[in-house]
């Protein structure tokens, strides 16, 4: 007790030390958010998305440590969130964002409310609202059918262009070093006037060479990314396959195509192309499966085993007799209905008959005897 009574004592101690507003100044955004200062915005999106659900006042009513933890993510957020403020902040802190107006937090319930709305406006109105958007990117990707039966993850390997995670985008080694265009001053165009004939000009509107039209220059480049902005390289993804999706089915991966500084990323599109299955072939949400049988068998009836997508056997049973090319259908041993996956199609066996390659003296005369009565 006494112990951390005097723990209690030094904390608040240290705590007076350095000025509570300091403190706040110290915030770890990515610790906030638990993510890694590489993070990239899905996971930032995601890890906030996560959080925020679990510390809402509306599930921890008068826990007053989850309101501070929720206006906390929300700030951590609304600074990791925004390329602009995430590289100031990067550089020089939380201090960094108290010059030129960054500091203005918004309230937390509005941040939060952006993901009520989906698909809404990403970034905080002002300049990303207009955003123009990039092309989409189409891939195939390969499935097994008892993948689409059982539904699984499968992580892929893309190759795409990036924001350079060290100067997220800027292309500059600090932001002090993008400076404005001295020879257009800024405009990113010239004025040029042409002379036609003695007396007659003409005035034509050139992009300025000096910046190229960006109306900026950099005086320093980025290292990581040799002025580019942008970085290629390989990039993990994963897709969720849903249970009973289907052959041609496209899965829209939201913004994971490449990643330029002036536009919002395009959707990747993953077509799925179902392999084919040694044993099943599917139709809608039927399958079908050709079974052999025996001539005992396709006069006798028979009981048998056939293993299944999901690797166990069900039963397969006939009596009597069964006709070469017979079609039996098994209710509720098809493929799992997508989004409805306990609704399943029927499984369709076509039956075929191997007959004996040769008879002993013995059969014929027996089976004669047998089919002549
Ligand atoms: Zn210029
Ligand atoms: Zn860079």
């Amino acid at each position: 007790m006494r112990l951390s009574l005097r723990i209690a004592i030094l904390v608040a101690f240290i705590v007076l030390l350095l000025d509570i507003p300091s403190v706040l100044a110290g915030s770890d955004y990515y610790g906030v958010l638990g993510v890694d200062r590489s993070a990239t915005k899905r996971q930032i999106k995601k890890a906030y998305k996560e959080l925020s659900k679990k510390y809402h006042p509306d599930k921890n009513p008068g826990d007053k440590d989850a309101e501070a933890k929720f206006v906390e993510l929300a700030q951590a957020y609304e600074v990791l969130a925004d390329d602009e403020k995430r590289r100031i902040y990067d550089q020089y802190g939380e201090e960094g964002l108290k010059g030129g107006g960054h500091q203005q937090f918004h309230n937390p319930f509005d941040i939060f409310a952006q993901f009520a709305g989906f698909g809404g406006g990403f970034g905080f109105g002002h300049q990303h609202a207009q955003q123009r958007k990039g092309p989409e990117v189409a891939m195939n990707l390969e499935v097994t059918l008892e993948e689409l039966f059982l539904g699984t993850t499968i992580e892929v390997e893309i190759n795409k262009q990036i924001i350079c995670p060290t100067c997220r985008g800027l292309g500059a080694k600090r932001a002090e070093d993008v400076v404005k265009c001295t020879a257009c001053n800024g405009a990113g165009i010239r004025i040029v006037r042409q002379m036609l004939g003695p007396g007659m000009y003409q005035q034509m509107q050139t992009t300025c060479d000096a910046c190229g039209g960006r109306g900026k220059l950099v005086k320093s480049k980025c290292p990581a990314c040799e002025g580019n902005k942008v970085k290629r390289g390989s990039h993990q993804l994963t897709v969720t396959i849903e249970r009973g999706m289907y052959d041609g089915q496209r899965i829209v991966m939201d913004r994971e195509a490449d990643e330029s500084p002036d536009m919002t990323p395009g959707d990747l599109i993953f077509t799925l192309s179902t392999l084919p299955h040694p044993t099943f072939t599917r139709k809608g949400d039927n399958l079908y499966v050709k079974e052999v049988i025996t001539l005992k068998e396709a006069l006798l009836g028979f009981e048998k085993k056939l293993k299944h997508l999901d690797g166990n056997e069900i039963t397969i049973r006939r009596e009597g007799i069964t006709q070469p090319g017979f079609v039996q259908t098994i209710k509720g041993q098809g493929m799992p209905t997508h989004e409805f996956p306990s609704e399943r199609g029927f499984l369709y066996v076509e039956y075929g008959v191997v007959l004996p390659e040769k008879l002993t003296e013995a059969q014929i005369s027996q089976i004669s005897k047998l089919f002549d009565s």
